[in-house]
């Protein structure tokens, strides 16, 4: 099959970075939160970061990897102790891991793309891993402009009554599937069918900030949607509408940043994984998104992710003002 060593890898470093944001999570966010304290998502930020590209430099010495963050700020003096931190979190995946080769593993993800290349998220949703709601850690290959492979590990997702933390994966013309973080037989996921908007749901992001909630809600009614909005933090949202957990994400320009263009890391893997299950993706005006320009779509705005029957409606609606 093709893509399948990328795929194997990227579930595996994924996955590892997961565990790694998860103990983060447990063991230090508590406390900090008290103190209203960010440093837990630098933490877990650049330690998965670090375990990822260690892992991809190893399988694919030759990819560039265009991730969120890069270590200038960790290596500062008087960021040492964060460094020591960071490194002793890497060291539960990898033993051997220094300092030193930790910010070197956190640099490899600076590259600026190219015609194949790696887009890493460490940790999507840091407000959500905060607050203890959802988030993801988000990798995906990206080749001639089209996302190839597709990982989503959300360590704070369930279905239904089930254990939180689950992966999510993707592979291009091979569907995509889901599994628990802890292992598991992969399940296929499949979006939504049926015509009838009315037991639809649409998810959203927690942050008013990133998005026209007021604008969301009206689109979804215009298309039939009679619920309120599931709101949830990350890329968790793509999860759930390839799940079938809801029909549509809407992420419309926010009224006070109308001009902001989003970050590729914050869509590539959720898009793949929708298109796999079922389901389309375009920006606001119903084009594809662009994944060739850069660390950002500059040729879109928006983001409508939906379970494909409902997105020519959508489109419309949103033409119409
Ligand atoms: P979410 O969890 O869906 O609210 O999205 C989190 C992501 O929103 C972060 O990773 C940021 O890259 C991105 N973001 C930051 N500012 C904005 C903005 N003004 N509009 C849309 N997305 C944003
Ligand atoms: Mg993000």
């Amino acid at each position: 099959m093709a893509y399948d060593t990328e795929k194997k890898v990227a579930l595996d470093v994924a996955l590892a970075a997961a565990h790694l944001c998860d103990r983060v999570r447990q063991e230090i966010v508590p406390e900090s939160i008290e103190k209203d304290d960010r440093s837990p998502v630098t933490v877990a930020d650049f330690g998965s970061q670090a375990v990822i590209c260690q892992g991809l430099g190893v399988a694919f010495p030759q990819d560039p990897i265009v991730g969120e963050e890069d270590s200038a700020d960790l290596r500062s003096p008087e960021r040492a102790p964060q460094l020591q931190l960071v490194t002793r979190y890497v060291q539960g995946t990898l033993p051997t891991a220094t300092p030193d080769a930790v910010v070197q593993w956190i640099d490899r993800g600076n590259a600026q793309g190219g015609d194949r290349f790696w887009t890493l998220d460490p940790i999507d949703g840091t407000k959500g891993f905060l607050r203890g709601d959802q988030y993801a850690v988000a990798l995906a290959l990206v080749e001639g402009g089209e996302v190839k492979v597709g990982v989503l590990a959300c360590p704070a997702l369930s279905f239904g009554s089930g254990e939180p933390g689950l992966v999510f994966v993707a592979v291009r013309g091979e569907g995509a599937s889901w599994m628990p973080l802890k292992g598991g037989d992969p399940q296929p996921l499949q979006v939504v069918t049926g015509a009838e908007a009315d037991g639809f749901r649409f998810v959203e992001s927690v942050e008013s900030g990133h998005g026209d909630q007021t604008r969301q809600s009206a689109i979804a009614q215009a298309v039939g949607i009679t619920q309120a909005s599931i709101r949830m933090d990350s890329q968790a949202k793509y999860a759930a509408v390839a799940a079938g957990q809801a029909a549509l994400y809407l992420r419309l320009p926010s009224p006070k940043t109308p001009d902001y263009r989003e970050k590729i890391w914050d869509h590539a893997a959720g898009v793949l994984i929708i298109e796999e299950a079922g389901g389309r993706v375009t920006d606001m005006l119903g084009q594809p998104l662009d994944f060739s320009q850069g660390s950002k779509l500059v040729n879109n705005q928006g983001v409508v992710a939906s379970n494909g029957v409902i997105h020519e409606t959508v489109i419309a609606a949103l033409q119409q003002g």
